[in-house]
């Protein structure tokens, strides 16, 4: 069945802000024109709830998180921006493995295991997913899913 992406993503930040994740704005965007996809509900919300969640929880000092869904022809492309702590250059090639943390999470809570969720999730729908970082700056995440298989 296809899916209502807006929808979903909306319903998503909401759950979020009811389980109290959300001391600080996620600011949400849609750019191009909307288009149900033939995505599975379940994988996408493993992929958003695991992005948006790291973008707050690497952010301790708050700043704004940006979450934009661009529709493109026969892709959509979600991209999770946070003004957080940044990931060093040297994890970045780690980051999608099970169990890998970065060397600059201090005290802040995890196991490693949710971008990995992510990563298989998106291989499963044959999409991709890029970081771009910098410490001390922020970090963005761009995934794309092609809208129908
Ligand atoms: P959990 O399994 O609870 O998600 P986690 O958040 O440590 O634990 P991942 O979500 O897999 O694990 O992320 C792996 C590592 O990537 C993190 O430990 C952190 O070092 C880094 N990371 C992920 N997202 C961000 C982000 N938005 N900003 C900075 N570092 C991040
Ligand atoms: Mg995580």
């Amino acid at each position: 069945t296809r899916l209502n992406l807006v929808k979903l993503c909306e319903q998503i930040l909401d759950e979020l802000q009811i389980a109290e994740l959300m001391p600080q704005p996620i600011v949400f965007a849609i750019n191009g024109e909307t288009q149900d996809a033939y995505i599975d509900e379940k994988l996408l919300r493993h992929i958003l709830v695991n992005l948006l969640s790291n973008a707050i929880k690497y952010s301790p000092q708050g700043g704004r998180v940006d979450f934009t869904l661009n529709f493109d022809e026969n892709w959509v492309v979600f991209q999770i921006r946070d003004r957080g702590i940044g990931i060093p250059p040297e994890d970045l090639q780690k980051l999608f493995e099970t169990f890998h943390r970065a060397g600059n999470v201090g005290e802040i809570p995890g196991t490693g295991l949710g971008l990995s969720i992510v990563k298989s999730c998106v291989d499963l729908h044959q999409g991709d997913i890029y970081v771009e970082s910098k410490v001390g700056e922020g970090t963005k995440f761009t995934v794309k899913l092609p809208i129908s298989c």
